[in-house]
């Protein structure tokens, strides 16, 4: 899940490839390095984020960079990226993974390694081919006949003024900039200096000079590539007067709300209206998605249910599993990032077999949006942090406006200010919350019916964010089970939207085992929630619960914005 970049042009490399690798932190950010083509190559690399590269100035016109979420061999020095051949004559940088990489490691047993990634055996490779005589062009071609798994490689070789590229299964761009060009895993990398850009496609790989480049398809043949012209918000996001991202974006979400809302109305009606004619004339309709964007996804089965159609959502990784996929199906891809893997997979999968996609994402321009036969764009902007909070309530908002025009009753037009007012009248609350529960082990959500996703979705919250153990489950599974665990103090928050005995019964199930009780409903005293609808109802305690979440891990000390092990974009299997 590593960002990658490459610059070949006129200014000075090292800078540009250090802004853009922070902007790609969020794929990844356990370990850095950098390569410049001088009249040797020059490596610099760090364990932790981009920051403690700063200092290590490189000089040259010409390099590529790396933030790494490691796959294979540990967080170390050795491990990051790029990496050397032998010689050190070539740099690589890799997201992705080499699946045959202990296989060519094993052809390559007279190369020195010194790292334990799948990635090094791709320097080492080249330099094989070059040392038989083979031209850097006709190496690649071998390579890429060569490599089975997944890829996004940029590469640099000694004494030669070029940037070299290949993609597959991993996004890899070209920006076009006006001082040279860029290669990056997302447009975001680039989108202050540029917006017109060009996609790989699988199989593609590029040979980019200052002042030209040039593609070739999977069959080697010179392929000309469109120029796309993209908008997407460009420069550093300003973290303002908020001590994290999180807290940042969590209040960004009245307006990111406000601003779906009237995309939905204005310019993207005409796909919304497109979306529900689809989903009338196909036989099955079938959700899919990983993570948070499940858990939205159980949301908007929930809501369509209501409203009378049925649908159905599969975990992505799980979708070859389960699936049942046919010309006669409408298949749902909904990604932030529009990368997710998983997700990408079982899109790739339903085409095969005849689906036609229509995709949820929030990063325009993805792979899963290009995949598509069209996108809807959740428009809820770059989220820095990790964990999704504003991204999360824009899908929710996005499928409701989908299941009212079916005739689900959303009342969405005031939600923006709702939303803010929950916000504003609970955080002091909240904060008190996090204090008597920041040294608990596990916490239970209960749910029934539209808050079980959200009970999910907010024990995810706890436990990436505040590293809590935490469960989110259907209030009626407890006695099957899980009642067992419940004892003294055991905090178990409960979700009630108005009027709903079924769940009241198992908050008094578990207040008689003498439970910590949190009851999150309009009519509790502790919480100012809006007497309204069960979907907004749900929506609120999603807000409620990222702020728990939040303020937990801040009592806690933890590293908020990028917790351990993650990365935003989840582009490795
Ligand atoms: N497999 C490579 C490594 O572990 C790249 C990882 C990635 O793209 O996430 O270094």
């Amino acid at each position: 899940m590593c960002g990658i970049v490459g610059y070949i042009g006129t200014d000075e490399a090292f800078p540009l490839i250090i802004q853009s690798l922070e902007k790609l932190e969020y794929r990844g950010y356990d370990s850095a390095g950098v390569a410049l083509l001088g009249s040797d190559i020059k490596v610099v690399k760090v364990v932790g984020g981009i920051d403690k590269l700063k200092n290590k100035i490189l000089e040259g016109r010409v390099g590529i960079g790396h933030t790494r979420w490691a796959t294979h061999g540990g967080v170390s020095e050795r491990n990051a990226h790029p990496h050397l051949s032998c010689d050190g004559e070539i740099a690589v940088v890799h997201n992705g993974i080499i699946e045959n990489w202990e296989e060519l490691k094993e052809e390559l047993r007279n190369h020195k390694f010194v790292s334990e990634t799948d990635t090094e055996v791709v320097a080492h490779f080249l330099e094989e081919r070059l040392g038989k005589g083979l031209s850097m062009e006709e190496a690649l071609k071998e390579l890429k006949s060569r490599l089975k798994g997944t890829y996004a490689l940029v590469i640099l070789k000694k004494g030669d003024d070029r940037i070299y590229a290949l993609k597959k299964d991993s996004p890899l761009v070209l920006g076009i900039l006006e001082s040279g060009f860029m290669l990056a895993s997302d447009i975001y990398a680039f989108s202050d200096k540029t917006n017109k850009a060009i996609f790989f496609e699988d199989g593609e790989h590029a040979i980019i000079r200052r002042n030209e480049y040039r593609f070739f398809d999977s069959e080697n043949r010179v392929v000309e590539k469109r120029i796309e012209n993209f908008s997407w918000s460009s420069g550093k996001e300003e973290i303002g007067n908020f001590e994290h991202y999180m807290l940042k974006e969590i209040h960004e979400e009245p307006n990111a709300v406000r601003r779906l809302l009237l995309s939905l109305r204005t310019d993207q009606r005409e796909k919304l209206e497109a979306l529900k004619k689809l989903m009338e004339t196909k036989r099955k309709v079938m959700f899919v998605a990983s993570g948070s964007s499940y858990f939205a996804s159980l949301l908007g089965v929930y809501f369509l249910h209501r409203a009378g159609i049925e649908s159905q959502t599969l975990i992505a990784s799980e979708f070859h599993n389960y699936e049942r996929v046919n010309g006669d199906t409408l298949v749902i891809p909904i990604s932030q990032s529009g990368e997710t893997m998983d997700v990408l997979d079982a899109v790739k999968l339903s085409k095969r077999k005849g689906a036609e996609i229509v995709s949820i994402v929030n990063v325009p321009h993805s792979s899963i949006q290009r995949e598509s036969r069209f996108s809807l764009e959740i428009k809820a902007g770059q989220e820095v942090c990790v964990a999704a909070t504003k991204t999360f309530i824009n899908q929710v908002v996005l499928l409701m406006e989908l299941a009212s025009l079916f005739g689900y009753r959303a009342e969405l037009d005031t939600l923006p200010q709702e939303i803010e007012h929950v916000i504003k009248s609970n955080e002091k609350t909240i904060r008190k919350l996090a204090r008597r529960l920041k040294d608990k082990n596990d916490i239970y959500i209960i749910g029934r019916g539209v808050t079980y996703p959200v009970a999910r979705e907010i024990a995810l919250k706890l436990k990436e964010i505040a590293y809590i153990h935490a469960e989110g489950m259907m209030g009626g599974e407890l006695k099957h089970g899980t009642l067992a665990l419940i004892e003294e103090g055991v905090p178990v928050i409960s979700l009630i939207p108005s009027k709903d005995d079924e769940v009241m019964s198992n908050v008094i199930e578990v207040e008689s085992r003498g439970a910590m009780s949190i009851r999150i409903s309009p009519e509790s005293k502790e919480f100012k929630i809006p007497q309204t609808n069960s979907g907004k109802f749900a929506v609120f305690s999603v807000v409620l619960g990222q702020l728990l979440a939040y303020y937990i891990a801040k009592e806690r000390g933890l590293p908020i914005d990028k917790p351990r092990n993650l990365a935003k974009s989840v582009t490795v299997k």
